[in-house]
């Protein structure tokens, strides 16, 4: 998405940019004045997904508004392209991934854990610089999932198909103190 290409290419000041606008001391173009929510890019409607395709979740967009969100796909940002084959956590959860525990091996069976550290990485380097208040991410991904839904929602129905994951990103952005919002 034409976004994230900036986000990843910016390396430079930009010349005439608008109040609000600035160049973060690594490589990412920030909208410091207005960001308060970092969100996983396929629920606002990117196509960012291993199969493809998103999960656009139009309530969640309307309830932080559109001009509030940074939208990033943690396993794009890792070079990861799309479509891409699915990939899962193997030998433990996103925590010990960062421990060096566990790793991340995609359907054919390919190592792709140092992408998905990457992309973790540069995601929590983006809430930082841009400050965010809390990051929305989707569930039951290895990269978003913060397995955290039945824990905050007591009493709530679990929706079909839930499964528990705790992700590299979510898990490396929970261990710097950020708030994450899982999203079914
Ligand atoms: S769940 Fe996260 S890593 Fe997966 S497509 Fe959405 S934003 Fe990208």
């Amino acid at each position: 998405m034409a976004y994230l290409s900036i986000l990843r290419q910016c390396s430079a000041p930009v010349a005439g940019l608008k109040r609000g606008l600035q160049t973060a001391p690594k490589r990412y173009l920030i909208l410091t004045d207005s960001i308060r929510y970092l969100v996983s890019a396929c629920l606002c409607g990117g196509n960012c997904r291993y199969d493809g395709n998103g999960k656009h979740n139009a309530s969640l967009v309307a309830r932080l508004g559109k001009t509030n969100i940074l939208p990033v796909c943690p396993e794009q940002l890792g070079g990861l392209p799309t479509p891409r084959a699915a990939c899962r956590l193997v030998g433990g959860d996103g925590a010990d991934v960062l421990a060096g525990h566990a790793r991340v091996v995609d359907k054919n069976g390919i190592d792709r854990t140092e992408a998905f550290l990457q992309g973790a990485r540069l995601t929590l380097d983006m809430a930082l610089s841009a400050r965010v208040h809390r990051c929305c991410l989707k569930a039951k991904s290895p990269s978003c999932g913060s397995g955290r839904f039945m824990q905050e929602k007591k009493g709530a129905t679990m929706p079909p198909g839930y499964r528990p994951v705790l992700g590299v990103t979510a898990a490396l952005l929970l261990a710097h103190g950020i708030e994450v919002e899982e999203i079914p």
